[in-house]
């Protein structure tokens, strides 16, 4: 067996846990799968093995599940007050920020992303999010009820964990994922299967071992490495858990809901976007031109929320295009660990060729490739940032979610704002959208009229800890993080006394 790569920019910490067997966390110890089988996990800069992984499955998820349940029986979460879980919550963020440098070495190797982001912005972003819902632990409350059936009452609602939560999350953005998910389920007092997505396990199971380090207790949080097809699909149809979250593609999110149908577990999804970045002639262009450029080209536009539509009035539309262009042209695309890249490449072979096909039928159908259309260099999944114009609603670039670099550009040459909308609507999705303007009236009508669940006026990407993410139509059901996230993982019990 040829040792897996090292690559030269690894500091000794990553070094170190790459060297060690990355098996499954189960119940509190790192154990093989009971198959014996591993896979091996890569680095999309290079396209080389940077280690091999537990190839959890059924029977693995099945051993999971039962310490999660114990776990969650068990007194050692259950009955510990809600500031102490708050506490251990806080200290896993601590210990995030503390060992932000390894995890941004192995957030950039396994998943191509740059280094600086990952480590100064999605490391933070993570114990932000974290401390976040640390703070709702002691603030999750029922409601005392009026109570008119004749007699005497005292009626009031209690929030409780749902239970046994499965969460399956994207290769996108590793870690994020893992901590949108995470988080609010331990603040609310569940216990946790994760399976993170078979590109990307390696920073999820650092976690594991910083969630250990925290002292959070075994069974709390399982973490099953392996592939969607057997071990997700396994969490997904298991008759003991009891809710299952998911972030992916609308494909799969419908097979988990076919299979939570066994027990009628929850389900929370996030799913696919294709969302519309929408610029009003009065725009500030300096404002509108790096946003809309960041909208669609960051973490290579493998982002659920990416502004991949453009819609632009026909006044501002050239100067749109020629600006992000520009911008685009100006991109550093390179290795996650070259000093200033600042686009990492696509996930996987199979992500780059699928982008690559999706370029090709927008020019098949017409489009034109006004920027980038091409692969960079022959190692690694690096794709040009580019940008499609004469594009059209039928055409599948505007229709169906890339998840790479690509942005399909259109104008509108109207004052009317529900045609307007129209457009921006016409999607299966809903997941987000921007609007630039700076008339105040024009904005907050739009934002009124775009069927999203997030809006960003003058602005677009936004992970704050508070805000809200999630679906319209077929991007989802439910919303992940701010306190509306933790409602994904509690149920609400009546008490009623009789007096
Ligand atoms: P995916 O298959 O939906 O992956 C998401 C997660 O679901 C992964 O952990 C995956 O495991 C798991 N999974 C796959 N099949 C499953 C099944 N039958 N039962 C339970 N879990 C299952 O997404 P992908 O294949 O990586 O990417 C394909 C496309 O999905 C992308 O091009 C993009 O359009 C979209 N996508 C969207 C998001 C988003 O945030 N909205 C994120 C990622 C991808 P494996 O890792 O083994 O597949
Ligand atoms: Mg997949």
């Amino acid at each position: 067996m040829n040792a897996p790569y090292v690559h030269p920019k690894i500091g000794p910490r990553a070094a170190a846990f790459l060297a060690r067997e990355h098996k499954l966390l189960i119940d509190g110890k790192w154990v093989p799968a009971r198959s014996g089988k591993t896979f091996d996990t890569f680095d999309p800069g290079t396209g080389r093995v940077i280690a091999k992984v537990a190839e959890g499955d059924a029977v693995d998820v099945d051993f999971a599940v039962q310490a999660a349940r114990r776990a969650f029986e068990g007194r050692a979460w259950r009955m510990m007050t809600p500031n102490e879980r708050g506490k251990l919550i806080w200290r896993l963020a601590d210990l995030l920020e503390q060992n932000a440098e390894e995890l941004g070495v192995l957030e950039a190797l396994n998943n191509g992303k740059p280094f600086a982001t990952a480590r100064d912005r999605d490391v933070p972003g993570c114990a932000d999010l974290f401390r976040y819902m640390a703070g709702w632990a002691t603030k999750i409350t029922g409601e005392t009820l009026g109570i008119s059936t004749p007699g005497q009452f005292h009626a009031f609602t209690v929030r409780e964990p749902v239970g046994v939560v499965g969460q399956i999350i994207p290769w996108n953005g590793p870690l994020a994922m893992a901590t949108w998910k995470l988080a609010p389920a331990l603040a609310t007092g569940c216990t946790v299967v994760l399976k993170p997505a078979e590109q990307t396990p390696l920073t999820a199971l650092r976690m594991g071992e910083l969630i250990q380090e925290a002292g959070i207790p075994d069974g709390v949080v399982n973490i099953v490495t392996g592939f969607g097809a057997t071990a997700g699909a396994a969490i997904a149809a298991h008759p003991d858990i009891d809710k299952v979250g998911f972030t992916g593609s609308s494909e799969v999110g419908r097979i988990i809901v076919h299979a939570a149908a066994g027990n009628l577990k929850k389900v929370s999804l996030e799913l696919g976007g294709k969302s519309p970045v929408i610029v009003f002639p009065d725009a500030d262009m300096s404002v509108a031109i790096p946003g809309a450029t960041q909208a669609i080209f960051a973490n290579s536009g493998q982002v659920c929320t990416a502004g991949s539509r453009l819609f632009a009035h026909k006044k501002v539309f050239d100067r749109m295009i020629d600006g992000i262009a520009q911008q685009a042209s100006q991109i550093r695309v390179g290795h996650g660990l070259t000093d200033g890249s600042q686009m990492g490449p696509v996930i996987s072979q199979t992500q780059m060729e699928r982008v690559m096909g999706y370029v090709d039928q927008g020019r098949a159908a017409g489009a034109t490739v006004t920027a980038g259309g091409n692969r960079i260099g022959q190692e690694g999944y690096f794709v040009a940032p580019t940008i499609l114009t004469d594009t059209k609603p039928e055409m599948s670039v505007v229709k169906e979610e890339i998840f790479g670099p690509v942005l399909c550009a259109m104008s509108f040459d109207d004052d009317d704002l529900e045609r307007i909308a129209k457009q921006a609507n016409d999607s299966i999705y809903g997941l987000a959208g921007s609007i630039w303007t700076q008339n105040i009236s024009i904005a907050h009508k739009m934002a009124q009229r775009i069927r999203a669940g997030r809006i960003g006026i003058n602005t677009h990407g936004n992970v704050d800890a508070a805000l809200p993410t999630g679906g319209f139509k077929q991007s989802g059901w439910g919303r992940e993080k701010g306190h509306e996230g933790l409602h994904l993982y509690t149920e609400v019990k009546s008490v009623i006394v009789s007096l």
